[in-house]
């Protein structure tokens, strides 16, 4: 089974919890279920020892709160006092399971997101045309639609301080 700090490192794959919990989420959740059911783009999913995590190799969240209402009456791990703050404390990072560095052509991440905090840059290496991608983690939303779109997996997301 997933140990509570795994857990709480998003080690699930792509896997994370929910939007706006709080950083006690894993003693404070009584695996009810009710956030998972009402995402309508149906991106949290039950996980490791029966809590919900999102799953954003599924989809993107576009952040409609709608985990964190129902949540209020339950347990309140998902807080709506935390709504003031980013829903994750995450940074995005590509793999190196990208193909760019293989010199295929591949721009997905970068066409799917939808506040231009991926950009490509070509490179020239060895003669040939590569690409590279950055990132611009203070644009990021953490929303993850790149991650869903990525054909290899290559973009996972790291746990940060809260
Ligand atoms: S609604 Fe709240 S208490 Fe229920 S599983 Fe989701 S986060 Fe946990
Ligand atoms: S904020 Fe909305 S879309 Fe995002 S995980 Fe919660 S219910 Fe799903
Ligand atoms: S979608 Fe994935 S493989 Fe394609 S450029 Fe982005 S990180 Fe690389």
């Amino acid at each position: 089974m997933l140990s509570r700090r795994d857990f709480l490192r998003g080690k699930k794959g792509n896997s994370i919890y929910p939007p706006w919990a709080i950083s006690t989420f894993i003693d404070v959740c009584n695996r009810c279920g009710d956030c998972v059911n009402v995402c309508p783009l149906k991106i949290i999913k039950i996980g490791g020892g029966g809590y919900p995590v999102v799953d954003f190799n599924i989809g993107g969240c576009d952040f409609c709160q709608k985990c964190v209402e129902v949540c209020q009456g339950q347990t309140q791990a998902l807080s709506l006092k935390s709504l003031d703050n980013p829903a994750w404390s995450m940074q995005l990072v590509i793999t190196d399971k990208c193909i760019l560095d293989k010199g295929i052509h591949c721009r997905s991440c970068e066409e799917s997101c939808d506040v231009g905090a991926i950009i490509y840059k070509m490179k020239k290496q060895d003669m040939k045309v590569m690409g590279d991608i950055i990132i611009d983690n203070e644009k990021c939303t953490n929303c993850g639609y790149c991650v869903s779109v990525c054909p290899t997996n290559a973009i996972e997301f790291k746990t940060t301080e809260r």
